[in-house]
């Protein structure tokens, strides 16, 4: 693992990255390119880990 760069504030992971998390978005140039984001930019943008879902 290589040091990741967080899409969102910059932050540069460790050699470990541990919980950074990688998404597949639309590149401008019509592709696919992977952006990385930190463990708590991850949970800000995208709920992840998702919260547990109660039963009613
Ligand atoms: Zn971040």
């Amino acid at each position: 693992m290589h040091e990741l760069t967080c899409a969102e504030c910059n932050q540069v992971s460790d050699k470990r990255a541990l919980d950074w998390r990688g998404y597949t978005v639309e590149a401008d140039e019509g592709g696919e390119e992977v952006v990385f984001f930190c463990p708590l930019c991850a949970e800000r943008e995208f709920q992840w880990p998702p919260p547990p879902t109660t039963s009613v």
